[in-house]
């Protein structure tokens, strides 16, 4: 566990466990109280510079109740690329505007979970047409990778840091582009400009977070192992210090060579020269990337993926990711079953959610991928009839005795195995609704904590290549996510758009590797069908299921369904479950709530 979230654990413990009675669940109560201020004061005082209007949002968190707002409003995991973006929505800006500023910013300020090095999904609305459209700006994995790139001289899986730090796991970045086609289709204001903020603080100097200080602290050994990665994080030799000063002229002058030149400056020339070189001659571990695999990126429009569930359509990102498929399974079979009235208390509906779970993981093993290389059932999974006969299976009293995948329709016909991808949690979620009305809802990642550990030109290369199965097949059968050259690891990444009547109802994502998945379906469930509002709904302590034990949130009151989930059938394990939920409630007016597990802000107009 890291001490940021020990220490959130101990916020938790302190804020004591009330049995409080009211309108709302021992669960939602918790929600509203577990959060004690100091979470928000702490964060504060590492941020001096902060308005006044972000310290009274970081101290709204803690009370459980949503930011309101009549015209626009952001929700982001630092109140500094929250500020950022508030700024450009305050001049005129859209919400792909903002995103410009926001993004920056973050990839200074919270280096460790997405940059320009990474990649992101974006899902927007868009006012004027009422259209959805979907961006993926994943990374692909490079031309000269082979299948059997990690595995070992024995065909057998390289233990996961030894394939995750240095050059073999990093997969061509995507982010600098779908920042500039994003803002190419539905910018207002000129991008150069849009990267100020994010320049200046690069200049002159951030105040390192205390999130940020301790993951370092945390994570000496393989963060030291690359000169330019420890000069950064470790400049006299010690971790930098929560409430010390960073600069970083490095991320300035790349972001003034992209704010002059666009995303081309990325791909080409000597930032893409030294990308490559870094890859290629990272000292113990070398990897694939050239020039080639970035001069051929692309940033790749999908259709959207949307689940009916209670009238509305939750719609999202579809393959490479898994995260709207699966939160579209979960609800589309809970659809049938009567949440509300059981409440958020009962273990009822923690089986039913749990096992829909379970369901839709082991389709999600078997099936999804990226789609451009592996046929896959793609409407078949979220198919009404399909999620009918599944959701009968969770008739009975207890939890499911085994899982196995489904047969949905298909489009396409081939066999393939379940895979076995890892992921761990960092990344970060992007809400924002803009004046005009649009929504955008962006989960944005380097997979883990500091991804590759590479630092170049003043950020951090991806690890995305090991979202890849590390196998490539499983009895003489296929591994739908096993790395191909080109393809897209499979994301577990959902940013969603609830849409009601043609019209965004909630905008939400988080990160945490695949519970990203039952987080988002989660507060999902909590906002509509507990009638949460979204402040409540993020921090509403977490349980979760995808491979038939029962996560429980540590310190919180999922802890004393630990019993009753067990009476059922489940193992339960308690541990730390770090989402980062940020949400945007859109209705007469907008609420924004920001996850009180990170150091992030709803703020608005
Ligand atoms: N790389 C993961 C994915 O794309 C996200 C990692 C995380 O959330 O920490 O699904």
């Amino acid at each position: 566990m890291t001490s940021a979230s020990k220490s959130f654990l101990a916020r938790l413990v302190l804020a004591g466990v009330l049995g409080v009675a009211g309108p709302l669940s021992a669960l939602a109560q918790q929600a509203t109280d577990a959060v004690a201020p100091e979470s928000g004061n702490a964060v504060a005082q590492s941020f001096e510079a902060l308005s006044p209007e972000a310290l009274s949002a970081l101290a709204t968190k803690a009370t459980g109740k949503p930011v309101e707002a009549k015209r626009w409003m952001i929700a982001a995991a630092n109140p500094l690329a929250v500020e950022a973006g508030a700024k450009v929505l305050k001049a005129g800006g859209s919400a792909a505007d903002a995103l410009v500023a926001i993004q920056t910013v973050l990839g200074l300020v919270e280096p460790q979970s997405s940059g320009l090095g990474g990649g992101a999904f974006l899902v927007w609305y868009d006012a004027a047409t009422g259209k959805l459209t979907t961006l993926d700006g994943r990374e692909t994995a490079p031309l000269a990778a082979r299948p059997t790139a990690f595995l070992d001289g024995e065909g057998e899986p390289l233990k996961f840091y030894d394939a995750v730090v240095g050059g073999l796991s990093v997969g061509t970045p995507g982010t600098p582009k779908l920042l500039e086609e994003a803002h190419k289709r539905w910018g207002k204001l000129d991008w150069a400009p849009l990267f100020k903020d994010a320049i200046d603080l690069a200049e002159k100097g951030f105040t390192v977070s205390p999130r940020l200080a301790s993951l370092v602290a945390e994570d000496p050994d393989r963060l030291g192992r690359f000169a330019a990665t420890r000069a950064y994080f470790f400049p006299s030799g010690a971790p930098i210090k929560a409430g010390e000063t960073l600069r970083n002229p490095d991320y300035a002058a790349t972001l003034q060579a992209i704010a002059a030149n666009g995303a081309k400056a990325f791909y080409y020339g000597e930032i893409a020269r030294d990308i490559v070189k870094t890859v290629q001659t990272a000292p113990g571990n070398p990897g694939f990337l050239s020039d080639k695999d970035l001069s051929l990126y692309e940033v790749i429009e999908r259709e959207p993926v949307c689940a009916a569930y209670r009238g509305r359509d939750v719609c999202g990102m579809g393959p490479p990711s898994s995260g709207a498929l699966t939160v579209g399974q979960i609800l589309g079979m809970l659809d049938n079953y009567d949440l509300t009235a059981l409440g958020a208390d009962d273990p009822k509906s923690w089986r039913l959610i749990g096992d829909a779970s379970r369901l839709a993981f082991a389709d999600r093993g078997r099936y999804m991928a990226d789609v451009d290389f592996v046929p896959m059932p793609l409407k078949g999974l979220v198919d009404e009839d399909y999620l009918d006969g599944r959701s009968d299976l969770l008739k009975g009293d207890d939890a499911l005795p085994e899982v196995a995948p489904g047969t949905p329709p298909w489009d396409h016909a081939m066999l393939l195995s379940n895979d076995e991808a890892i992921e761990f949690p960092s990344t970060s979620h992007i809400s924002i609704v803009d004046a005009d009305g649009n929504a955008l809802s962006m989960t944005t990642t380097i997979e883990n904590g500091f991804g590759s550990r590479l630092f170049v030109r003043g950020f951090l290369l991806n690890n995305e290549l090991t979202d890849f199965s590390f196998r490539t097949q499983k009895d003489g059968v296929p591994i739908a996510n096993r790395l191909e050259p080109g393809k897209r690891p499979r994301s577990s990444m959902s940013p969603t758009i609830v849409m009601k009547d043609g019209k965004p109802e909630l905008v939400i994502g988080s990160p945490g590797g695949s519970r990203i998945i039952g987080y988002v379906a989660e507060a999902i469930i909590a906002h509509l069908d507990w009638g949460m509002n979204v402040q409540q709904a993020v921090s509403l302590p977490h349980l979760v299921n995808r491979f038939g034990t029962y996560d429980l949130e540590a310190g919180t009151k999922a802890e004393s369904l630990a019993d009753p989930l067990e009476a059922l059938g489940y193992k339960v394990n308690t541990r730390d479950l770090n989402s980062g939920l940020h949400a945007i409630a859109v209705g007469d007016t907008l609420q924004g709530g920001a996850d009180p597990r990170r150091e992030g802000i709803a703020l608005g107009e």
